[in-house]
């Protein structure tokens, strides 16, 4: 038996290179506080903006698409001194502050001064939401949709029924048209589309300068129904997704009773979105709604905390989670 080589030691880990995780590097990297690691399994950095290929990132007077906005974070993260590190997959806890990886070079353990847990959120898929039928090709998620289309340039499918009516779901609709497919439906099980409602709740909470992004969000989303018009069938539910091989249709039913067949060869299941909190879990952390866990010197940020948000606020919520890991670091852990 060969021993174990002892832990790589870095100061800080980061899990996730999307906005919150990039953000609470650059700040950490640009305090000074030693070597910041980023970890991100996918190829590129940036987390989901690298795949949302249409605007609405970035601010009023430079607005950015999503992969626009991604490489700016990433590159504002190692111009501060953090060092991204792609490809590279966090696997298990083999200590308090300690990861087990795997990557390009192979597996390694390495010990963090603080480690800061940015891994986001994901839209329930079709097996989480117990939509009983068939196992057929064609079902997505938004996040899959996107990827396919706007990273792999897949082909998927000609007719789609989207499942959801959030703002997600009206970007799954754009994503469905620039591939050059058609958009038989938004099926939502809701009396109406939710992007409004969602907004105007947050519209409560925010100020000012929020409320005012909030409602041009709520005005692209009608804007997208009007100009695409979207058919739009509230109040029902998708009960069953037919076809062998690939997708033949899905099955709705109205909240009346009445059922229909819808044909198409694509669904996509938007929002719903839920944290992507493995690694917390398999070490039983808990967390809260701020940036501090029930592990000292492990924090948490961004969509984990807050699944479904957006980018601009995973993006401010991973700068103030900085402070906290600087704090702990300050304080001699
Ligand atoms: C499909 C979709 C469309 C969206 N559209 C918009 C939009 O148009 N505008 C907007 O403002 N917001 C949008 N959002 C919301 C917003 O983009 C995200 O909530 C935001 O990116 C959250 O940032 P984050 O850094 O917390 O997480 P993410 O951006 O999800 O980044 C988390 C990163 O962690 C990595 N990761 C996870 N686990 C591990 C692991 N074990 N090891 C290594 N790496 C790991 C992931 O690969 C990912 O890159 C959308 C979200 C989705 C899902």
């Amino acid at each position: 038996m060969t021993a174990q080589p002892p832990p790589r030691r870095v100061d800080v880990l980061v899990v996730g290179a999307g906005p919150a995780g990039l953000a609470t590097a650059a700040r950490i990297a640009a305090a000074g506080a030693g070597r910041v690691e980023v970890l991100e399994r996918e190829t590129q950095a940036g987390g989901v903006p690298r795949h949302c290929a249409h605007g609405g990132f970035g601010t009023w007077t430079h607005p950015l698409t999503g992969p626009g906005y991604a490489r700016l974070l990433t590159e504002a993260a190692t111009r501060a001194g953090a060092v991204p590190r792609t490809g590279v997959t966090v696997l298990d806890w083999a200590g308090p502050r300690t990861l087990t990886t795997v990557g390009p070079q192979g597996p390694e353990t390495i010990e963090a001064r603080a480690v800061v847990l940015a891994t986001g959120s994901r839209e329930r898929p079709r097996a989480a939401r117990l939509v009983p039928g068939t196992r057929p090709a064609g079902v997505y998620t938004t996040g899959e949709l996107q990827q396919a289309v706007h990273l792999f340039g897949q082909s998927i499918g000609t007719r789609a029924v989207v499942v959801g009516a959030e703002s997600v779901s009206y970007a799954a609709a754009g994503t469905v048209r620039a591939a050059g497919a058609e958009v038989v439906a938004l099926v939502t099980d809701h009396p109406s589309a939710q992007a409004d409602q969602l907004r105007v709740r947050v519209d409560q909470l925010r100020v000012r300068v929020d409320q005012l992004r909030v409602r041009a969000d709520q005005f692209r989303v009608r804007a997208a129904r009007l100009r695409h018009r979207v058919p739009l069938l509230t109040d029902t539910t998708v009960t069953e997704l037919l076809g062998h091989g690939r997708l033949s249709g899905v099955r709705v039913r109205h909240r009346d009773g009445r059922t229909a067949t819808l044909a198409c060869d694509t669904v996509v299941f938007t929002g719903d979105f839920v944290a992507a909190d493995e690694l917390a879990r398999q070490s039983a952390i808990t967390l809260g709604t701020g940036p501090d866990t029930s592990r000292p010197g492990v924090f948490a940020t961004g969509a984990l905390l807050h699944p479904g948000q957006r980018a601009r606020a995973a993006r401010r919520a991973g700068t103030e989670a900085a402070g906290a890991v600087l704090k702990w670091l300050e304080a001699g852990e």
